[in-house]
């Protein structure tokens, strides 16, 4: 069993060590959610203060030409794409995941009018599955929503679009985009992948995998901050062809004409809808930058060593859990989740100790690995802290017994 030297040693070999002094991380908590929520980049806190300072309170409405707030969505969605794997011009920053999702299917359904559903997986992510429904209920279409194994012989000629999440929120699983793709393809149904488990988690290279649709989220792996604004990708080759149902002056060709008829603008810049939120995006392209600073091979290879370490100690020193998630790197994200039947009692009292996971309803204990600033001894002391509260039993005391709203 690795010892905590060991893990220290680890640490002290990892190439990507210095990146951790990039975030502030409170000296007396253990992060094991930044797959929830990242962490917050330095550098945000100076960018924040001159954005609200300066930029806002001094230039006042100058700083959308001299600051260049104008361009940010396409300026920081060329960043995500560089992170993804897409080309610039494929990817713009624009509202929430959950917008972003209901926006290119609906689009999709237009250009298909002769389908009959949306297709997508039961026990997707709930917001991916409230939209689709959202969105093929406006279309006059049904949502079909099949097992993860049946999903390839579910796709049909009449399925307007495939939704599916790269990597599931809750076992870790992941998809072959390629494969998915291609599967869906041979039927004539293109796919959108939700990323938002698997940008900057997981190697990605859309343009390769023959990507047509994805979106993401920003406040996740890419440390953007509470609900940081999302992305969108769509091929090169399907953004001429792409009409959004919400059509808003941003997202027109030529929104200080004031005219009344609307012509989309030409890319992604038609993906947009109103004014864009500029402090969130600022605070965004902070934790974009930080990414980008590292190498992404080496963030894969540090991530799968973390997960080697996490489910080795679990496996002794919590053999109560039951890992959930893939042990195959190829077939699953940057976390990792544990069954147990008192997962919620045992993760508030693991909070109460400064270690911070997450509980995902009904049984399942999840801790996300984030490469760029979790450090092997954060792993080591995560478990050796869950080991005593399993051994002592604190978690049983009744103020853990009770729900929050945010789990
Ligand atoms: C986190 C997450 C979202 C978030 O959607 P919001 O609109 O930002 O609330 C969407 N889909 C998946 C798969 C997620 O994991």
């Amino acid at each position: 069993m690795t010892s905590l030297d060991e893990a220290r040693a680890k640490d002290a070999a990892d190439p990507l060590r210095h990146h951790r002094d990039a975030f502030a991380l409170p000296a007396d908590t253990i992060y094991l959610d930044g797959n929830s929520l990242g962490a917050l980049p330095k550098a945000a806190v100076a960018i924040m203060h001159d954005a609200v300072t300066r930029q806002w309170g001094e230039r006042l409405i100058r700083s959308w030409n001299e600051a260049d707030w104008i361009d940010a969505p396409q300026r920081i969605g060329d960043k995500i794409a560089a992170i993804i794997g897409a080309d610039d011009g494929e990817v713009i920053v624009a509202d929430s995941t959950s917008v972003n999702v209901f926006k290119l299917l609906t689009a999709l359904t237009a250009q298909r009018p002769e389908a009959t559903h949306i297709l997508s997986e039961s026990g997707n992510f709930p917001t991916d599955v409230h939209i689709a429904d959202g969105a093929a209920r406006a279309a006059g279409m049904d949502l079909r929503l099949v097992d993860r194994d049946a999903i390839v012989d579910a796709i049909a000629e009449d399925t307007a679009a495939l939704l599916l999440t790269h990597v599931h929120y809750k076992s870790g699983e992941r998809y072959d985009i390629k494969a998915g793709t291609a599967a869906a393809r041979a039927k004539g149904v293109p796919v959108l992948w939700d990323l938002s488990h698997s940008a900057g988690a997981v190697p990605l290279d859309l343009d390769d995998a023959g990507a047509d649709y994805a979106v993401g989220c920003g406040y996740k792996y890419l440390n953007g901050g509470p609900g940081a604004p999302a992305f969108i990708y769509a091929a090169r080759a399907h953004q001429a062809d792409l009409r959004p149902a919400l059509q808003g002056w941003m997202g027109d060709a030529r929104p200080f004409a004031f005219e009344d008829a609307y012509e989309p603008a030409p890319g992604m810049g038609r993906m947009l809808i109103g004014t864009a939120p500029m402090l969130s995006l600022l605070a965004l392209e902070c934790g974009v930058d930080a990414m980008l600073a590292a190498d992404d091979a080496a963030l894969w290879a540090k991530s799968q060593a973390l997960f080697d370490l996490l489910t080795e100690l679990m496996a002794d020193r919590c053999p109560e859990f039951t890992l959930v998630t893939p042990t195959d790197a190829d077939a699953r994200g940057s976390h990792a989740s544990f069954a147990h039947a008192d997962a919620w009692p045992i993760n508030r009292a693991l909070i109460d100790a400064c270690v911070i996971g997450d509980f995902r309803a009904p049984d399942v204990l999840r801790l996300g690995l984030t490469p760029l600033y979790t450090s092997f001894q954060d792993v080591w002391r995560a478990v050796d802290v869950l080991a005593g509260i399993m051994a002592t039993e604190t978690w049983r005391d009744p103020q853990y017994a009770e729900r929050a709203t945010v789990t």
